[in-house]
């Protein structure tokens, strides 16, 4: 059996080399490293892919957040609510902009955001509110959409890690990223779609929106020289963009691979008593970025060695809820408590996910958790 990874990108390489190598070497041989042609093909491919006006291609998935938020020109103090149980990158921008994070708990099942905590949260300076996509599900969109448009606040979508997921959206289907008024995402090479470095884009339907954030990643420029607004200079390298552009093409083969074995996993824990698999909402095809279980009775770390002894990764995304992390002590809007994350930090396992899993290898995961628990 070939060794089991958290994420096998080699494997997944090696399928895809001819292509992706001559796409590499085409860059190479044109030297057209920053904005190349590459660049703008890929924007337009992802337009095309996600069903969405524009797409601004940037340096990585925390860049394409900033710009989002300073898109929106937002004053300082200004409040933005979003999870507390996500990466830190989400919450790192809010509070590098100078704005409040304000973080709210999660369900136990989906790990989404609560709306009504998120109604409940809201405040005369609230702004904007970040859902996070997390593990590939969808936060709920609907309630979300719904409370932001109540109290006029903007929504900025983290889809990091949940490109390509389909999302019931009132009657109609769309990508997530593509229903608030910004979406982002990351090309990290680990995530659904990435690339073989940094990358990361920002989406949206408003023109203005759009030409904001193109001007910010530009150095507030649209003019070479002349800068309207103060920005950054955050840019997808062209070597990157030709590699998503090989890549792209594959997302919904990544993902059902992706969902089949998760497919599997479910199919083995499903009923058992000691472990809860991830939830999947009737809104969202979950694209299952991560295959996350709860572990009860405070057996998580247990498991997680007896599968290190057995060969077997695994991963606890996340340790710490951000409003228990020390680099936020000064710089977050205290909610009471927010037990749902806390406990979930004690509780998730994620088991080893990616395109390139065999039968031969869930087999053993499966065998080997169950065989723990007997
Ligand atoms: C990966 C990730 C980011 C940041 O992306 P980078 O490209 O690593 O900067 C932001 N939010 C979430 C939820 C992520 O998983």
């Amino acid at each position: 059996m070939q060794q089991i990874r958290m994420v096998d990108l080699q494997a997944q390489y090696k399928r895809l080399q001819p292509e992706v190598d001559k796409a590499m070497a085409d860059v190479v041989d044109q030297t057209a490293f920053i904005n190349g042609t590459d660049v703008k093909t890929f924007q337009n491919n992802l337009e095309d892919y996600l069903k969405v006006k524009h797409v601004i291609p940037c340096a990585n998935g925390t860049d394409a957040l900033q710009v989002a938020l300073m898109a929106l020109g937002l004053k300082e103090g200004d409040e933005v609510i979003t999870s507390t149980f996500t990466f830190i990158a989400t919450v790192e921008v809010i509070a590098l902009l100078k704005l409040k994070p304000v973080l709210v708990d999660v369900d136990l099942n989906t790990f989404m955001l609560i709306p009504e905590q998120v109604e409940a949260a809201i405040s005369e300076n609230t702004r904007a509110i970040i859902p996070v996509h997390l593990f590939g599900q969808g936060a709920d969109m609907n309630r979300l959409m719904e409370i932001a448009e109540k109290h006029q606040l903007k929504v900025v979508e983290d889809t990091a890690q949940a490109i390509g997921s389909n999302y019931q959206y009132n009657n109609q289907v769309q990508k997530l990223g593509t229903i608030g008024d910004i979406g982002c995402t990351s090309f990290f090479p680990s995530k659904n779609l990435g690339c073989f470095g940094d990358g990361g884009a920002c989406f949206t339907n408003n023109d203005e929106l759009a030409a904001q954030m193109r001007m910010i990643v530009n150095h507030g420029s649209q003019k070479k020289y002349y800068h309207k607004v103060i920005g950054i200079n955050s840019r997808l390298d062209t070597l990157q963009a030709a590699i998503l552009n090989v890549k792209l093409k594959e997302l919904d083969d990544f993902n059902n691979r992706r969902r089949k074995a998760a497919d599997f996993y479910d199919g083995a824990f499903k009923d058992h008593n000691d472990i809860q698999v991830p939830a999947r909402t009737q809104e969202c095809l979950h694209t299952f970025h991560q295959y996350t279980l709860r572990v009860k009775d405070g057996r998580r770390d247990d498991l997680q060695a007896y599968l290190k002894e057995k060969g077997i990764p695994s991963m606890v995304y996340y340790p710490v809820a951000l409003h228990q992390q020390e680099a936020f002590e000064h710089f977050i809007k205290k909610t009471p408590n927010l037990p749902n994350a806390e406990q979930l930090c004690k509780e998730v396992l994620s088991l080893p996910m990616h395109t390139e899993l065999t039968n031969e290898q869930l087999n053993y995961i499966t065998d080997a958790i169950l065989a723990f628990f007997e």
